[in-house]
């Protein structure tokens, strides 16, 4: 009886407030969770094969098996497998820029939902002790008011009944942006600025999450210290990477 009534009031509101998706405004099916349209889910499917089996980057070409990129043979890569949902560019782009630099943290839960269903079919590995959002630094923890990371991380923390350790991971340094940086001087830029400080991780496998992967060095580099603080697996789901 209450649940039908809870079905009315929500049929009665969609009616008044027709549903639409957040990204580009499309009418959608009532629901209280889908707030992307299906075409714009689409953008986040993740990537296909061949693909490097390490950081999850894509090859020209579509043709072959699945074998280690040349950057992961040619370096030191610490965490187990980073997997990307989107392709970091257009629509996809715009909506992380709404969400990290325009306060719409609205935007966190359809994107981080999209993030928990997709992404673990993308992962290798499953049986996370916990999911750690890449941190910000208190400086622009500050201007910003909020950690998109953190938003992602417990969203799909919530989905996949894993506790967010969203304090156990800090950066103690600020940093120039990566992207301003030429690659060769991205894995510098980050050495040494995270430090983990929460229950040990003996033996666990962890979940990093960040928002945008780049050159890898920002998530590479929080892996060697989770690992150095016991981890035995880390792997990495970002909402994009780019292209
Ligand atoms: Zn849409
Ligand atoms: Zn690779």
């Amino acid at each position: 009886m209450l649940a039908q009534g809870i079905q009315l009031l929500y049929s009665f509101i969609d009616f008044l407030f027709p549903p639409r998706c957040i990204l580009c405004g499309a009418g959608i099916a009532s629901s209280r969770l889908e707030a992307l349209c299906s075409h714009c889910a689409g953008y986040f499917t993740g990537p296909v094969s061949p693909m490097c089996p390490r950081c999850g980057m894509t090859f020209p070409s579509r043709e072959g098996a699945d074998h280690v990129c040349s950057r992961c043979l040619q370096q030191d890569v610490f965490f187990d497998a980073a997997r990307a949902l989107a392709r970091y560019e257009g629509a996809v782009r715009m909506m992380i820029h709404r969400l990290k630099y325009r306060g719409q943290t609205i935007l966190a839960k359809p994107l981080g939902t999209v993030m928990a269903d997709h992404g673990r079919y993308l992962l290798p590995a499953d049986g996370y002790k916990c999911i750690v959002p890449v941190p910000l630094h208190s400086t622009r923890l500050r201007e910003r008011g909020y950690n998109q990371s953190v938003l992602l991380a417990r969203c799909i923390g919530r989905r996949w009944k894993v506790p967010v350790e969203y304090r156990g991971l800090r950066k103690i340094r600020s940093t120039v942006p990566q992207a301003m940086l030429p690659v060769k001087d991205r894995v510098k830029n980050v050495r040494g600025v995270f430090c983990w400080t929460g229950a040990s991780l003996q033996g666990a496998h962890v979940l990093l999450v960040d928002d945008v992967m780049t050159s890898g060095s920002t998530v590479d580099e929080c892996a060697r210290v989770l690992k150095r603080s016991g981890a035995l697996r880390v792997d990495v789901l970002t909402l994009a990477r780019t292209p």
